[in-house]
């Protein structure tokens, strides 16, 4: 995501990396062209204006000391400001009320009912939450069922009423329920419609009024563009929401949304999706999607991913098995199965600082551990432990097993042997993830 507006801006900053001094006129400059960049991208032209406007009274207020080159410190100025746009701090969710209601609102399509689904699950897997799903699109039947198909997925219960056309005694009569059932999270997702439409509007506030939810949110596909602003707008002067979310960020979107919505209707965006599974979700940092515009990575996040996914008891019993030399096949798999824990391949390479760019247009398969994971599932328990036994004839069947072939089986023992010979030499090693790097 973002990967043109970053080109865009890292070229305006080209025009004063020259330069010795911030000046009036190569301000102005390098401002023109990040304004066209942000244009490019979407951004809402008021915006657009404003921001540049904020970064050029910032940029000559500011005492050029020596060390710090003119285009470097105009990173800086744009980089805080990308950030104070798009809301400064991390928004938090009000979780208070028991139970605690959160309404959902959008378009059809935006994206709202597979976020109930992500947020049941985040808030039930972080916060220990019991979460009540509701079904309040009365007009669609298959909304409905498809909220069951997600609800099935992570385990949660759904709230629906067959037969029964009014929105608000649904919403109202899940509540009810989740209060006798000792649930303490009620995601109310509602009826969206392909356009702004005053029947659906009246129907949310109608339910917004009754329930009084904790947090009313906006799902918006960020890949809509200018429109997702107009749409933010409109549903924010009539539901006066709490947060935003922007789903899709995953796909080939030029972001401008997530710069503009802020300015436009002063309410943070507090969730990214950024998949279509049930785990790709984010909390939106400011500061950290600022990097992202500019080229500098996401390193936190993926960190924070890195943390999540790896345990700290078997990332020990991991390193106590290296050093006696013993990491066998099982080990192997597990470690595949936590970096697929950590979300799509792609997405991750990019928040390594300068990665972004370079990788935009290559393809990187995530089915690539598919075929590593099929080859030792075909293996006997005996060979995991012991690949040493993998003979010509073992070889034959795991291929026809896994339903590779034996070029791909002798390659990754091969990669395997020599990865257990690298981590005898380097016994100790504090990071699986490292190693994992010398065996692909
Ligand atoms: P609703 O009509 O607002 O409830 O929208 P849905 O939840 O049905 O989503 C519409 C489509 O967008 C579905 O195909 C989803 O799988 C897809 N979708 C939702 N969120 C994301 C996301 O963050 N990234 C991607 N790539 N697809 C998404």
């Amino acid at each position: 995501m973002f990967e043109n507006l970053s080109e865009r801006l890292e070229r305006s900053f080209k025009i004063l990396k020259g330069e010795g001094k911030i000046t009036e006129i190569n301000v102005a400059e390098t401002l023109k062209d990040v304004r066209r960049a942000l244009l490019e991208a979407d951004v809402n032209f008021k915006v657009a204006k404003q921001f540049t406007d904020e970064v050029k009274s910032k940029a000559m207020g500011q005492n050029v000391i020596n060390a710090i080159k003119p285009g470097e410190l105009m990173v800086k100025i744009v980089h805080d400001e990308l950030a104070r746009l798009m809301g400064g701090e991390t928004a938090q969710v009000n979780l208070s009320g028991n139970p605690t209601v959160i309404l959902m609102s959008g378009l059809q399509g935006s994206g709202k009912t597979t976020f109930s689904g992500k947020l049941a699950r985040k808030l039930k897997s972080e916060q220990g939450k019991r979460p009540l799903l509701v079904a309040c699109d009365v007009y669609r039947p298959a909304a409905i069922d498809q909220l069951k198909v997600l609800a099935e997925q992570i385990n949660v219960p759904v709230y629906t009423e067959d037969g029964n056309k009014n929105p608000v005694e649904i919403a109202e009569n899940a509540i009810r329920h989740a209060k006798a059932n000792h649930l303490d999270l009620v995601i109310i997702d509602t009826a969206g419609r392909l356009a702004v439409d005053e029947q659906m509007m009246q129907e949310i506030a109608a339910i917004k009024k009754a329930v009084k939810p904790q947090e009313t949110l906006f799902v918006v596909d960020s890949m809509t563009g200018q429109d997702a602003v107009n749409t933010a707008k409109e549903f924010n002067d009539r539901l006066d929401f709490d947060g935003v979310v922007l789903t899709k960020l995953d796909g080939d979107t030029r972001g401008g949304a997530a710069l503009s919505i802020r300015t436009v209707v002063t309410k943070p965006i507090k969730f990214v999706g950024t998949g279509e599974k049930l785990d790709a979700l984010d909390l939106f940092h400011p500061s950290r999607m600022a990097d992202r515009i500019l080229g500098m990575g996401d390193i936190v996040s993926l960190v924070e991913k890195a943390q999540n996914a790896y345990d700290e008891k078997q990332a020990r019993e991991l390193q106590r098995k290296i050093a006696k030399n013993q990491f066998n096949f099982n080990d192997f798999l597990q470690q595949i199965q936590q970096i697929q824990k950590m979300g799509n391949l792609k997405e991750l390479a990019s928040m390594i600082p300068g990665v972004g760019k370079a990788i935009k247009d290559v393809d990187i398969d995530d089915n690539a551990f598919k075929g590593i994971e099929a080859i030792i599932r075909s293996m006997t328990e005996q060979e995991r432990q012991h690949p040493e036994i993998i003979n010509g004839s073992r070889r034959k069947r795991i291929a026809k097993g896994s339903g590779t072939d034996i070029q791909e089986v002798n390659r990754l023992i091969k990669q395997f042997e020599e990865a257990r010979k690298m981590m005898k030499a380097v016994t100790g090693i504090k990071n699986p993830m490292a190693l994992m790097r010398g065996m692909k």
